[in-house]
């Protein structure tokens, strides 16, 4: 177990810092082993049993990512989905639950269209007024109030600490997808939400490389446990290669996130005064609807994410995306390598996403080049 007294930033530099008993590795062991020996008195004493319920290269990430968060404990899982739909299917039945209108889209499907057949009643609402929360919560049948702060792909800011107030008032959990904020901009549970949710594929790994959630739990509750339990049963457990890339990852999530973050900021300024360029959506623009909100609930910036809607609409979006060569073309988000995408295009038909929209990631390159390349391509 990580030392919580030590700053975030050593926690995961070191991997958690522990040195492997057996050889003095530094550098984690990667434990394939599907199973485990049981004791002579047919004790598991070793805590593990077999690799579905639980893993120790997983157990490894799990505790570097709970001291992130300063959590309880957390549980990873084979992918940002796995994590959400995990949760939701641990809730009792039947659910109600309130999520934002504006989130993420394969999430907001599955709410929208498959999640009845589970017993799962969702109220969509904008969550960036506190107000319509509260009109939304059922008192006694709301179990669960999701929210994702700033918000795919408009980067909507909620406001964690008054929503966990009226959640738990009504007596609902409030869980908080924190991918984009990454726990170096966002603690939600010191904000007072029960669960902090990652796609661990974006920044918490950092190099496009590995498909990997997270749920990070305030208290081991009766959710929790049943979270464990699902987990375990449905077999959406990260495999052990997995992993261990991710707390690779994890050692340098300070710098490459700070770095990101200062990169998308000197973007979101350039971009504001282009002729082409319509709209910056980036929560660290003082025009930005939730920009005060953003300013109090995020520490060391406003995220690396940012998305810009153009004057010639979505020809001249589409026309933009195919122009530029530094920039990569492709969905994701949070790698060192900088991408662009028509996000409509991605999301298909029932999207929420202007038409006019490009979502962009911001990654490790140089600045001066991202913005050499997004000028060239808004170029008429
Ligand atoms: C990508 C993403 C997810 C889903 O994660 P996967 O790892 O792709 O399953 C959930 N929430 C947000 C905000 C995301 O960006």
């Amino acid at each position: 177990m990580p030392d919580r007294t030590l700053h975030p930033e050593t926690i995961a530099a070191q991997a958690g810092g522990t040195v492997d008993e057996a050889t003095g590795a530094v550098v984690p062991p990667i434990h394939l082993s599907t199973t485990f020996e049981r004791d002579p008195d047919n004790q598991y004493r070793r805590g593990m049993s077999y690799a579905r319920p639980d893993n120790p290269t997983s157990r490894q990430a799990e505790s570097v990512i709970a001291a992130l968060e300063g959590a309880d404990h957390a549980c990873v899982f084979a992918s940002g989905m796995a994590a959400a739909t995990t949760l939701f299917l641990a809730l009792e039945r039947p659910a109600h639950v309130v999520a934002p209108r504006v989130m993420y889209w394969a999430l907001r499907r599955w709410l929208a269209h498959d999640a009845h057949a589970f017993g799962i009643d969702t109220t969509f609402v904008d969550t960036t007024d506190v107000d319509a929360v509260a009109a939304a919560l059922k008192f006694g049948n709301t179990r669960l109030v999701w929210l994702e702060t700033p918000a795919n792909p408009l980067w909507s800011i909620s406001d964690i600490a008054a929503i966990a107030k009226l959640a738990h008032a009504a007596g609902a959990r409030l869980a908080c997808d924190s991918t984009v904020a990454t726990p170096v901009l966002t603690q939600p549970l010191a904000l007072g939400a029960d669960v902090v949710v990652h796609s661990a594929t974006k920044y918490l790994n950092g190099h496009s490389d590995v498909l990997a959630g997270a749920l990070a739990f305030a208290r081991r509750d009766s959710l929790a446990e049943r979270v464990a339990a699902e987990r375990a049963s449905f077999g959406a457990v990260l495999a052990p290669f997995s992993a261990a890339l991710l707390l690779r990852g994890m050692r340098t999530l300070h710098l490459r996130v700070r770095h990101q973050v200062a990169t998308a900021a000197i973007i979101a300024d350039r971009l504001a005064g282009h002729p082409a360029v319509l709209n910056v959506l980036y929560p660290g623009r003082p025009e930005f609807p939730g920009h005060d909100i953003a300013r109090r609930q995020m520490q060391g910036g406003f995220g690396a994410m940012l998305s810009i809607r153009l004057a010639g609409g979505e020809a001249a979006a589409i026309r933009a995306a195919a122009r530029v060569e530094v920039w990569k073309r492709a969905t994701s988000l949070g790698g060192v390598e900088s991408l662009i995408e028509h996000r409509a295009s991605v999301e298909g038909p029932g999207s929420i996403c202007p038409p006019d929209l490009l979502r962009l990631s911001a990654g490790l390159e140089h600045p001066d080049d991202l913005i050499a390349d997004l000028e060239r391509a808004l170029a008429t």
